[in-house]
């Protein structure tokens, strides 16, 4: 404490700014000098900006990465679950388009009998949150405070909240400044983002899914490795079990795309149907929860056990109990047609016959927030009833006039743009010479595993 003080008193945030800005790496100490500077507001948010913007240029080492995570943790409460018995698991995902998978293996985990204490996001870029998709079920409430948290987590196993004030409130701050001045793309700043979130949950274990392609913050598989990399070293330095797929973004998870019609697709695919790269993808994730909180001896036997939490429908029941718990509208489960619905739907068709090749994902994602389903500033409100459906993945085949997707609107406002860059971003290989070009097999949607 009196160190900290001593050398608090020597630091000023203008002479570390400069440190960065000439490339010069930081001590630890002088990452926590700016973390709880900044956030007791002793620093001012355009020092911190300025430090944010060298940082994304000069770059992070490893081991100011540890310290800036090890800060913003610090920040705030570190919860205690250990009253709850059970290991503590979660998933966390670094965002993508038709990325749902937490609503799918939550319930399957926590039926299987681990505790899932999930703090999840809201939309950020062109990237959706699991919490505005939460919110387009009528009544949930996302903002329990701890104490009903922890009361949720001990009745039924999982809980889904925001980040609230008390959990790290440094990256609160930070993000907030990072979405406004360009700085969220670098590997160290986004670990120490979410895992300070993460490791402020109580956790024994944390299964990454960081994702890679055309519609991931990580557009490159090599980053997205070094980013796992990063995490997964920052839990491990804290003895968490830790592990990260680096998985497929080149194009969206599923066939849906939005608030509400993301949540039909999570209830089919816990009805046992949906669409297959969701339901691998999710029952994967599932099967590394099982494994590293020690429920079962292999991954394969997590598999099994996830399939099965599917299959006799345990897994529905407790999403169902969680929505109760919630204070949603649970008959949802049953009935989807009580969620949101937008009033309109226009196809895009494809203009040419030929392959799918390719996905500008990451336009997907801009055109549904155009519609208005995603934010320009913190503060907009958010259609939960627009959305995006898909109709080919990539290697399918395409005939003209065929549509690629639906877009499902409640104002023409923004439609024409909106339209045109859904059309846009699918790249078709178009047939030559009255030849169709033959389907092509598509890339593994897991394509590395880091850490375990
Ligand atoms: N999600 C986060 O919580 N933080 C980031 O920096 C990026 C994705």
């Amino acid at each position: 404490m009196l160190r900290s003080r001593v050398s608090t008193n020597r630091m000023r945030a203008v002479d570390l700014i400069r440190k960065k800005r000439d490339s010069g790496e930081h001590s630890r100490e002088e990452i926590e000098f700016l973390i709880s500077g900044y956030t007791r507001g002793e620093i001012p948010d355009y020092q911190i900006a300025a430090w944010l913007m060298s940082a994304w240029i000069r770059g992070l080492s490893r081991a100011e990465t540890t310290a800036l995570t090890q800060a913003m943790l610090h920040s705030g409460e570190v919860l205690d679950l250990s009253s709850l018995p059970g290991k503590k698991v979660d998933k966390h995902s670094t965002g993508g388009v038709g990325d749902k998978t937490s609503l799918i293996l939550a319930p399957i985990v926590a039926a299987g009998g681990l505790i899932v204490p999930m703090l999840s996001g809201r939309g950020l870029g062109h990237t959706g949150g699991t919490l505005d998709k939460l919110e387009s079920i009528p009544g949930f409430n996302t903002n329990l405070s701890l104490k009903e948290f922890r009361q949720v987590l001990g009745e039924c196993g999982m809980a889904l909240i925001g980040q609230t004030a008390e959990i790290a409130p440094a990256d609160k701050k930070i993000y907030a400044l990072r979405d406004a001045t360009s700085t969220v793309e670098n590997k160290g700043l986004i670990c120490a983002s979410i895992m300070s979130k993460k490791l402020a949950e109580g956790l024994d274990a944390l299964v990454l899914d960081v994702k890679t392609g055309s519609g991931a913050f990580m557009k490159r598989e090599e980053d997205a490795v070094g980013l796992a990399e990063l995490m997964v070293d920052a839990g491990q330095n804290m003895g968490k079990k830790m592990v990260a797929l680096i998985t497929d973004m080149d194009q969206p998870l599923g066939r849906a795309a939005g608030h509400a019609n993301e949540i039909v697709e999570c209830i089919e695919v816990l009805n046992g149907k949906g669409p297959a790269d969701l339901r691998e993808l999710s029952v994967e994730l599932s099967a590394w929860m099982f494994y590293l909180g020690e429920k079962t001896k292999s991954v394969v036997e997590g598999r099994k056990l996830a399939e099965r939490m599917i299959s006799n429908g345990e897994a529905r029941e407790k999403f169902k109990q969680c929505i109760r718990l919630q204070g949603g509208d649970e008959r949802v489960i049953d009935e989807p047609g009580l969620l949101p619905k937008a009033v309109s739907d226009v196809d895009v068709k494809s203009s040419v016959s030929g392959t799918l090749v390719a996905t500008n994902c990451e336009q997907f994602g801009i055109a549904l927030a155009m519609l208005g389903g995603g934010r320009e500033t913190k503060e907009d409100w958010i259609d939960q009833a627009v959305g995006l459906e898909f109709h080919k993945k990539i290697g399918e085949r395409v005939e003209k006039g065929e549509p690629l997707a639906t877009i499902h609107y409640n104002s023409d406002a923004k439609l024409a743009e909106a339209k045109s860059i859904v059309m846009e971003s699918f790249v078709i290989d178009q047939d030559s010479g009255g030849q169709a070009k033959p389907p092509r097999p598509p890339k593994p949607l897991i394509r590395r595993i880091v850490g375990s």
